[in-house]
């Protein structure tokens, strides 16, 4: 009848007829080629499926000589192709070894890919899935959850944002062979942050490899950790705009804070009435005399780079013969360090808001390697919206995979025993500092304090188990600030095994919605009254900078800045 026959031959089942076939259940993928008519799977008289023409049936059996475990029975009159075993072996074997020599030439001629051992490529041969995505496809919808790495084979694809106000997607840029997109929502949350249309009249040809190889043999490479499509060149558009803005353009409307090197003016560009930035100004001199060139090197990069929501944005920077200029988007909320002090402290739903905000803020940043090392209340500004963004990057720094640094840095308050204790640190170091913030903003003191940074430190290294926890705090979020505040680095929450989501996924943030915290449409827990776009009365006033005006620095050290 059927199967079995030597020859590849042509066979016909009338309709009723049944053939015990092959299938090594549940691999219900069958093996010889329907041409006409219909056939229904079943097994132990328990209909499974119906095949139409273009199936295969069978071929489990047939490659690994094992019994029929389902009933095929032909529905209708069929035609059906056969094909003997050994033939059906040898062609499988050789397209087999074939689709996975190309696979694996083809990822070697892939940037990311080239480094990888041989034995890695086959692995990663062995698991992919092609797909084909016609012209207009969306392979990705911006939003959706997923939980597929992709790299283009063959044609091109544009990716898309849509922002949250706006009925249009934004064109980002072009992807095309080699390029490999999906990486985002498998290294922390599952969310797709942006659009993939395939954009080739030719259709679109994709590699696709599941989060569990990704985790096992993707995720670990440097360029996919730090590389994200959708951002740089957006970045890069918005420096644009601002090339050609020159420090005589500005004009100061009042101050917004003083910091360590100088002061953070509120300033316009003239000509545009409808926008204002703020503008840190800093004194070369000083900025030697503390070795902090390095430092401020480092800040310009990582603020100018950094495309995050949660993160200031830094536009331009300028310099003369005594300050460095950072131009930056302003944030007239204020500080959220003046919202703490004039409530006190916030419950338990304000401070999950906040906190969220920084856990996206860490999530960009510890992505890209980049530690932070200066959370406090005092360096998160909210925005006309009532989101919180990180600001001063004076101390963040971009670590190499796997490296420590030993700066000591940051404040007495929030520094984590490692650094007190010089024994290196690394991005661990922020989660301790994210325990202490929860901690702060729930109480209105940090937790580790004393009368000077001496007795701080003493209070820290004693740990966390050492602090008396108010009542006002709930049993989820003592349980999640014990968790970020180990003494141990590599135990914290947020350094594991699941990075960051495992803090995003911790009781405390139960029922909290990061899509809206994301895509912005979560009401912000409170919302800072600003009258327009030169309203600093969210912020405290400060008295003119005394003391004259700082000497003159020409030597050259701040080039690149
Ligand atoms: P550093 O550690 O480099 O000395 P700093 O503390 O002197 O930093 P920042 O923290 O960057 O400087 O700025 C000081 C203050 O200025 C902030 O706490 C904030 O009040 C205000 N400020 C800074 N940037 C902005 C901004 N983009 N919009 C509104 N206010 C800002
Ligand atoms: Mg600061």
């Amino acid at each position: 009848m059927i199967l079995n026959q030597n020859k590849k031959v042509w066979c016909s089942m009338n309709a009723g007829m049944q053939n015990y076939v092959s299938i090594n259940f549940p691999d219900l993928v069958p093996s010889d080629f329907s041409n006409e008519g219909r056939v229904e799977v079943s097994r132990e008289n328990k209909f499974l499926s119906t095949l139409t023409p273009g199936k295969v049936l069978g071929e489990l059996a047939i490659l690994y000589n094992c019994q029929r475990t389902a009933t095929i029975k032909a529905a209708t009159d069929c035609k059906l192709w056969a094909i003997e075993r050994q033939c059906f072996q040898t062609i499988m074997m050789r397209t087999g070894l074939i689709r996975q020599a190309e696979y694996t030439d083809f990822l070697k001629s892939v940037p990311i890919f080239k480094d990888l051992p041989e034995e890695t490529l086959i692995k990663i041969s062995d698991v992919l899935e092609e797909c084909y995505y016609a012209h207009g496809d969306y392979i990705i919808r911006q939003g959706a959850r997923g939980d597929t790495f992709f790299i283009i084979s063959k044609g091109q694809v544009k990716v898309t944002i849509k922002k949250k106000d706006s009925l249009e997607e934004k064109y980002i840029r072009t992807l095309g062979k080699g390029d490999f997109f999906g990486e985002k929502a498998l290294h922390g949350d599952d969310l797709r942050t942006a659009n993939i249309i395939a954009d080739d009249l030719e259709g679109v040809t994709c590699l696709v490899i599941d989060r569990d190889t990704y985790i096992q043999l993707i995720s670990t490479l440097d360029e996919v950790r730090t590389k994200y499509v959708d951002d740089n060149d957006d970045r890069r558009r918005l420096n644009e705009e601002y090339a050609n803005v020159k420090l005589e353009d500005l004009k100061t409307i009042s101050t917004l804070g003083v910091g360590g090197f100088g002061r953070v003016e509120l300033v316009q560009i003239n000509g545009q009435p409808n926008k204002s930035y703020a503008l840190k100004q800093m004194k070369k001199s000083q900025i030697v005399e503390t070795r902090q060139q390095q430092h401020i090197m480092s800040e310009k990069e990582i603020m100018g780079e950094a495309n995050c929501d949660f993160i200031v944005k830094l536009f331009k920077t300028f310099k003369d013969a005594k300050y460095l200029y950072m131009l930056m988007e302003s944030c007239l909320g204020g500080e959220l360090w003046t919202v703490l002090r004039d409530k006190g402290h916030f419950d338990d739903n304000t401070t999950r808001f906040y906190t969220a905000c920084v856990v996206e803020a860490f999530h960009y940043l510890h992505s890209r390697n980049i530690i932070y090392r200066d959370l406090k209340p005092e360096n998160l500004l909210l925005d006309a919206q009532g989101y919180v963004k990180l600001v001063d990057f004076g101390f963040a720094k971009k670590l190499q995979t796997g490296r420590k640094t030993w700066t000591f840095c940051g404040t007495p308050e929030y520094v984590a025993p490692e650094v007190i204790l010089n024994k290196g640190h690394d991005i661990s170091a922020d989660y301790w500092s994210l325990g202490v913030l929860m901690f702060e903003l729930l109480t209105g003191t940090p937790p580790f304090n004393g009368s000077d940074p001496m007795k701080t430190y003493n209070v820290i290294l004693k740990g966390i188990d050492a602090i008396d926890f108010p009542k006002n705090i709930t049993k989820n979020a003592t349980v999640l600030i014990k968790k970020l505040c180990r003494d141990n680095p590599a135990e914290r929450l947020g350094y594991q095994k699941g990075g960051i989501s495992d803090i995003q996924k911790h009781k405390w943030f139960d029922g909290f919605n990061w899509e809206g915290l994301i895509n912005r449409t979560l009401i912000p827990p409170i919302l800072p009254k600003i009258r327009g776009v030169v309203d600093t009365s969210n912020f405290d006033p400060y008295p003119p900078d005394e003391g004259g005006p700082p000497p003159d620095d020409t030597t050259g050290w701040d080039a690149n800045f």
